[in-house]
């Protein structure tokens, strides 16, 4: 087992060992937020006609040569077209079909005349201007053509995309299934929202949290059972907790404690130790291994470096296993609004508001950095990158973001 690998290797780790779960149908509307499982061509072209762009008359552009204001063109108007039907007639020489925005062109028409350019005429209509062959009309195929590629497998599917599966006639829709992922905390100290706190005792943040932070990576999140340091608890939850999910992830007893009992179990419930202790602060005493394909993250029971280290770890994983094609995180540069005054050590992750400012981003340390405060985390829109061995930061210094707010979708 490697122990005290870089981020950049642990993350490859993770990564090469998940792949695309199964794919399901789901109603067009239930399809937001999901994973396109399929790309999807258009069937017909959208429009599926020539249609008018605006409300005036559809003319032959031939019939308006020279008209102005003084010397308007004067057709006979020999029918009115409203979207969704069809005009009786064709236009011949000198005369002209009233039409609304999104009716079809009649036949014999070349190009619309705008309302606001006419007299407005019902049986007789004067022109005050020429147009060009063309004017005014909308294409079939203008928007989409038929057999376009419109929408890609692995793309989120937000409400455009919606509207566009519903525009080429698709539902229901092609989605990967949500990864269902198991959410088992360790810890003797542990209690649920509502219970009495007894003396030593603290809420069970994590199991909430990090239950959270699934469903935003797109993950289904299996809630365990709660235990006590007591490893053969731990080895029953992990066993049910391997058959109810397709990731197990962890909280606590990965330190390097008495009671951190994290690997051990791993190890007794049959999985292969893949690494322990990541270089980075907060949540060094990560831990993963794999059983039967499915992989275990172990993470610090500290709130932050739990979320911090599944931001790292975990959700690129949720994220490639439900079909996702991407899980880099946009990065930036920005400058920092003040110091921070540990140097040195590990490759840090520090919690902060990253926003535009200028060119760039202006960077304020949300609070307490340690990685027990969950506090900072609230208002924390990105994570500064300090490498190992850094100097103290100073105010005005540069630094590299991680940006979490960003989605990564639209690429
Ligand atoms: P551990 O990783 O088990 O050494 O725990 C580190 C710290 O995080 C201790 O102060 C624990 O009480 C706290 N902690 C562990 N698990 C949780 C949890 N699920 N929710 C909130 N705090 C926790
Ligand atoms: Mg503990």
């Amino acid at each position: 087992m490697r122990t005290n690998i870089p981020l950049e290797e642990a993350q490859n780790t993770v990564l090469s060992r998940v792949r695309p779960g199964g794919t399901e149908e789901v109603p067009i509307l239930s399809a937001l937020g999901r994973v396109l499982a399929q790309d999807v061509r258009a069937r017909e072209d959208i429009p599926p006609f020539d249609r008018s762009p605006l409300d005036g008359y559809a003319v032959r552009a031939e019939d308006l040569a020279g008209a102005t204001r003084a010397t308007p063109a004067a057709l006979k108007v020999i029918a009115e077209v409203p979207a969704g039907r069809v005009s009786p007639l064709p236009v011949s020489p000198g005369t002209a079909v009233k039409i609304m925005t999104g009716a079809p062109i009649p036949p014999g028409a070349n190009a619309v005349v705008k309302v606001e350019d006419t007299d407005g005429g019902g049986e007789l209509v004067r022109v005050f201007s020429s147009l060009r062959p063309e004017s005014n009309i909308a294409r079939a195929g203008e928007d989409v053509q038929m057999g376009e590629l419109v929408l890609e497998k692995g793309m989120v599917l937000r409400s455009g995309a919606i509207g566009m599966l519903a525009a080429v006639g698709v539902s229901p829709v092609p989605v990967y299934r949500k990864p269902r992922v198991a959410v088992l905390c360790t810890g003797e100290e542990l209690v649920d929202i509502l219970a009495f706190l007894s003396p030593g005792k603290i809420r069970n943040s994590n199991l909430y949290g990090l239950a959270a932070a699934i469903m935003e990576a797109g993950g289904e999140p299996v809630l365990m059972a709660t235990v006590p340091d007591r490893l053969e608890d731990i080895i029953t939850q992990l066993e049910q907790a391997l058959e109810a999910a397709d990731l197990v992830v962890t909280t606590g007893g990965a330190s390097v404690g008495e009671y951190d009992l994290m690997r051990d179990a791993f190890r007794l419930a049959g999985a292969e130790m893949l690494f322990w202790r990541v270089a980075m602060k907060p949540g060094t005493p990560a831990l993963a291994a794999e059983k039967d394909g499915k992989l275990l993250i172990g993470l610090s029971g500290n709130p932050a470096a739990a979320l911090i280290a599944f931001e790292h770890l975990v959700r690129p994983a949720i994220l490639l296993m439900g079909g996702r094609q991407k899980w880099q995180r946009p990065r930036a540069s920005g400058v920092m609004a003040e110091g921070f005054a540990k140097g040195g050590g590990p490759r840090r992750f520090l919690r902060v508001t990253a926003h535009r400012e200028g060119g760039g981003y202006r960077v304020d340390l949300t609070g307490k950095q340690s990685p027990g405060v969950l506090q900072s985390i609230l208002r924390c829109n990105a994570l500064v990158d300090v490498p190992a061995g850094s100097s103290p930061l100073q105010a005005g210094q540069e630094v590299q973001l991680i940006l979490l707010t960003e989605s990564e979708d639209a690429e």
